[in-house]
């Protein structure tokens, strides 16, 4: 493990070593392609390109893993989330908003006890 590690270390500096000559001619240079430049770069490593994929804005949340994430609170936790007969959730990656019903967590929809004065 430690002698992988080590390996892994090496790579990583050789890497850095070769990348760190890179000057900003060749990064600004529009004629030099990305794939050139890792030629120029690691030939001697070998270079290998893989297809590009294509990224797309997505967040993989959902009302029902919000549903779960909402149930592993306590019943105390969960009523305390109430706030205008609802409890609102906004995922802090994609910032979707979903809002539940708070008797589907056994919350009292009026509020939390202390709330209610
Ligand atoms: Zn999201």
């Amino acid at each position: 493990m430690a002698a992988c590690d080590e390996t892994q270390a090496e790579s990583w500096n050789h890497v850095t070593a070769l990348l760190s000559t890179v000057s900003h001619e060749e990064l600004l240079d529009r004629d030099l392609s990305l794939q050139d430049l890792l030629y120029r770069l690691y030939h001697e490593d070998g270079v290998r390109v893989y297809a590009p994929a294509h990224l797309a804005l997505g967040c993989r949340c959902s009302r029902e893993k919000l549903e779960d994430v909402i149930r592993t609170f306590s019943d105390d936790d969960i009523q305390h989330m109430v706030v205008d007969g609802r409890i609102a959730v906004t995922c802090q990656f994609c910032n979707a908003e979903y809002v539940f019903d708070p008797a589907a967590f056994g919350a009292d929809p009026s509020g939390a006890p202390e709330a209610r004065g």
